[in-house]
C-alpha cells in the first residue's frame, strides 16, 4: 500500500445517535488491525463495488457501511467502483442513483472508479496470461462448455482447444478484440486444471464476445471480461488492501488469487501504463478477499432483479416507493441515514448466515427518530368535537414544547379554539373493557388544554355519528388550581377551523408474510405483496406541521413518525409519508 496518496481520509460519517462506545470487535477489523500493527500495510484501502444495474437496497447499506466505516475508522480510503462489465443491464441513471445513496446514507469517497476504466489494461493483461501459456482461446460453444466442465462430484473434460500455441491463441485472442468473430463463437479461458474439486478453478473464462454498446465505452469493445477476472484485477491496480464481499464470493476465492498471482500488476507497470497516461493515479497491490454474511431481512428482498420486477409490473410505484426496501423508497418514507448505520452496527459482521427480524430495523429508525424528530399534532381520522362552553369567536395560542425530552427544540404556538377535530377511534359509544378515551358522559384530557366531557352525540338521519358536543373544565388546564385532577386517557386534536388538510400516506411492510422468497407454499414471491401496505387518507394538521419543507421529518403524536414526502410534499397542499408507527404492531399476539 502506497503511503504516497493524498490524505483524505474517507469522511466520518454525522452521528444522531451515537454508536456504541466499545470499538469494533469483528473479525474483518481484527485483521484489519493486526495487519496495520505488524507493518503489512501502512494504511488500508477498501472499495463498494456496485454492478449499475439497478438501484441500491438495504442489503447493500451493510457492505457500504462496512467497507467505508472500516475505511474511516483505520484513517483510510475507500473507493466506489462501478462494476461494470456487464453491458446491456446498466444504465447511467443506475450510477447516479448510487452515488447519490451513498452520499445519502453519509459517506464519501476517496475515488470513484469504473471496471470499464480498465478495460485497455485488462486486455494487455489477458495478452500476457497467454504469452504466459496459461490462457486459451476456445471455440467451444456456451452449451459444449457447460458439457465438459463436470458436475460437483465429476471432474470435467479437457477442450480439443486447449493446446493451442501460443501464437495462435494471441492471434484469435487479439481477432476476437478487432471483432472479427460471431457472438459467443469464441471464448478467452483461463487454464487451470479441469480436475479440480472446485468448479470455479475449472478453466473458467475470462473474455466472451459480445457485440453490444457499453455504458461508458460505446462501441470500442466487442469483447468483455468476466467479472471474476475483472473485480480482482480492479481490486489490485487500485490498491485495495482488503476486498470485503459476501459469502458466496468465498468459492472464487482461489481463483481471486491465481489472477492477482498470476498477472502480478505490481511487477508489470507496462500493464497499467495506460492508466497514469489517462490521468489515473495507479500504485497497484496485492489485495485480500475477506467474506461476511449477507444481511437478510424478514418481509424484504434484496434481489435486484425481483425489485426490478415490481417496479416494471406496477407493483410499486417506482424504484422509490416508500414501500420498497431500496435506500431511495427507504429515504422517501423517512428512514434515517443515523437509523440505517444503527442498525448495521447492530447486526454486526460475521460470517454465520442469518435473518434479522424487520422489527429490530424498525426499532432502530424509532430509536434515531424518538431523539431526532420535532412533535407536532395531527388528525387521521376526523371527528368533529364542539366544545360547548366556550364563546362561538374563542381563539387562544397555546405554547407546546417541541420535543418532550430536548428542551433545545423549543416551543412553538398551537391555536385552540371552539370547534377540534379529534381522532374517530377515540371515541367509543359502547366502550370495550379498559377502553380509557373519550365515551358517553366520559372525561378526558385534551393534549395541553385541559379535562372536557362528553355531554352529546350528534348522529344524522341514518344514525350515523357526524359530531360530539362537550364541555371543557377550565380549571384543569396546566398552572390551575385543578390541574391535578385525573383522568385515565390524554387524546390529540387540532383546532378545526385552523387545521391544514394534508394528504398523508399511511405505509405499511410491502410483503405480509416474514419469508416472501420462500416457495415451500407453493405460492410465488408475487403472492405475498401486502394490498394494505399503502393507505391514502385525508388528515388535518397543526398549522406548524404544513409549513415545512420535504423530508423533513416529525412524530405525530400517538401515531408515528412522519416525513413531508420528498417529491410531491408542498407548503400549501402538503403531503406526508407514515414513516413507522410508535409501536410493532406485528408481533402482537393473534387477535388483538
Ligand atoms: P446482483 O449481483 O444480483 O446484481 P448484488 O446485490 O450482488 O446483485 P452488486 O451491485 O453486485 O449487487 O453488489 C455490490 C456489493 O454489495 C457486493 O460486494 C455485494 O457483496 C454487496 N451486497 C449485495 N447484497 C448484499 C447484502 N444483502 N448484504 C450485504 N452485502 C451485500
Ligand atoms: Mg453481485
Amino acid at each position: 500500500m502506497s503511503t504516497d496518496r493524498p490524505a483524505t481520509p474517507t469522511a466520518i460519517p454525522h452521528q444522531a445517535v451515537p454508536h456504541q462506545a466499545a470499538p469494533h470487535q469483528d473479525f474483518i477489523r481484527q485483521i484489519v488491525r493486526d495487519d496495520l500493527a505488524s507493518g503489512k500495510h501502512a494504511a488500508i484501502h477498501t472499495r463498494f463495488p456496485p454492478e449499475p444495474n439497478g438501484y441500491l437496497h438495504i442489503g447493500h447499506a451493510k457492505a457500504i457501511c462496512l467497507s467505508f466505516g472500516i475505511a474511516a475508522e483505520f484513517s483510510g480510503w475507500c473507493n466506489l467502483r462501478l462494476d461494470d462489465t456487464n453491458p446491456g443491464k446498466e444504465d447511467p441513471e443506475f450510477v447516479e442513483g448510487i452515488k447519490d445513496d451513498v452520499r445519502w446514507l453519509g459517506f464519501d469517497w476517496h475515488e470513484l472508479r469504473h471496471a470499464s476504466d480498465y478495460f485497455e489494461v485488462f486486455y494487455r493483461c489477458a495478452l500476457k496470461l497467454i504469452e504466459d501459456g496459461v490462457a486459451y482461446v476456445d471455440d467451444l460453444d456456451a452449451e459444449q462448455m457447460r458439457e465438459y466442465r463436470g458436475t460437483l462430484t465429476q471432474g470435467g473434460r479437457n477442450s480439443p482447444y486447449r493446446e493451442r500455441g501460443v501464437a495462435e491463441n494471441l492471434d484469435l485472442f487479439r481477432r476476437m478484440r478487432a471483432g472479427e468473430f460471431a457472438d459467443g463463437s469464441r471464448t478467452l479461458r483461463a487454464k487451470i486444471d479441469m480436475a479440480a474439486g472446485n468448479i470455479n478453478m475449472r478453466d473458467p473464462a475470462i473474455y466472451r464476445i459480445r457485440t453490444i454498446a457499453h455504458q461508458n465505452t460505446g462501441d470500442a469493445w466487442p469483447i468483455y471480461p468476466m467479472y471474476d477476472y475483472a473485480h480482482c484485477l480492479s481490486d489490485a491496480l487500485e490498491g485495495i488492501t482488503h476486498s470485503l464481499c459476501t459469502l458466496e464470493f468465498e468459492d472464487h476465492r482461489p481463483l481471486y488469487d491465481w489472477f492477482v498471482d498470476r498477472v502480478d500488476l505490481p511487477s508489470h507497470p507496462e500493464l497499467w501504463q495506460p492508466l497514469l497516461d489517462a490521468g489515473l493515479p495507479t500504485v497497484p497491490a496485492k489485495p485480500r478477499q475477506i467474506e461476511f454474511s449477507r444481511l437478510n431481512l424478514s418481509y424484504c428482498i434484496t434481489s435486484k432483479r425481483k425489485l426490478a420486477q415490481l417496479v416494471n409490473e406496477n407493483f410499486v410505484d417506482g424504484w422509490d416507493d416508500p414501500r420498497m426496501n431500496t435506500l431511495r423508497g427507504l429515504r422517501r418514507r423517512g428512514f434515517t441515514p443515523a437509523g440505517l448505520r444503527l442498525l448495521i452496527d447492530r447486526v454486526g459482521v460475521s460470517k454465520q448466515n442469518s435473518v434479522i427480524d424487520y422489527a429490530v430495523l424498525e426499532g432502530c429508525i424509532r430509536e434515531d427518530l424518538d431523539a431526532t424528530a420535532a412533535r407536532r399534532m395531527a388528525v387521521l381520522d376526523p371527528l368533529k368535537l364542539v366544545l360547548t362552553n366556550l364563546p362561538e369567536d374563542h381563539e387562544e395560542n397555546l405554547a407546546f414544547a417541541n420535543h418532550p425530552k430536548d428542551d433545545s427544540f423549543g416551543t412553538r404556538a398551537v391555536p385552540f379554539a371552539r370547534e377540534l377535530w379529534i381522532e374517530r377511534e377515540d371515541f367509543a359509544e359502547v366502550p370495550p373493557k379498559g377502553f380509557h378515551r373519550l365515551k358517553p358522559d366520559g372525561e378526558v384530557r385534551l393534549r395541553g388544554v385541559g379535562i372536557i366531557k362528553c355531554e352529546q352525540i350528534i348522529k344524522d338521519a341514518d344514525g350515523n355519528l357526524i359530531e360530539l358536543h362537550g364541555t371543557l373544565d377550565p380549571e384543569t388546564r396546566h398552572g390551575m388550581p385543578g390541574a391535578d385532577r385525573k383522568v385515565k386517557g390524554t387524546i390529540h386534536w387540532v383546532s378545526a377551523k385552523h387545521a391544514i388538510a394534508a394528504e398523508v400516506r399511511l405505509y405499511d411492510r410491502l410483503f405480509n408474510v416474514a419469508a416472501p422468497d420462500s416457495e415451500e407454499d407453493g405460492k410465488s414471491w408475487l403472492d405475498h405483496v401486502n394490498p394494505l401496505a399503502k393507505r391514502v387518507v385525508q388528515a388535518w394538521l397543526e398549522p406548524a406541521a404544513a409549513n415545512v419543507d420535504p423530508e423533513q421529518r416529525f412524530q405525530f403524536e400517538r401515531l408515528g413518525y412522519f416525513v413531508a414526502d420528498r417529491a410531491d410534499h408542498r407548503p400549501g397542499s402538503p403531503v406526508f409519508n407514515r414513516t413507522v408507527t410508535l409501536r410493532d404492531a406485528w408481533t402482537k399476539p393473534a387477535g388483538q
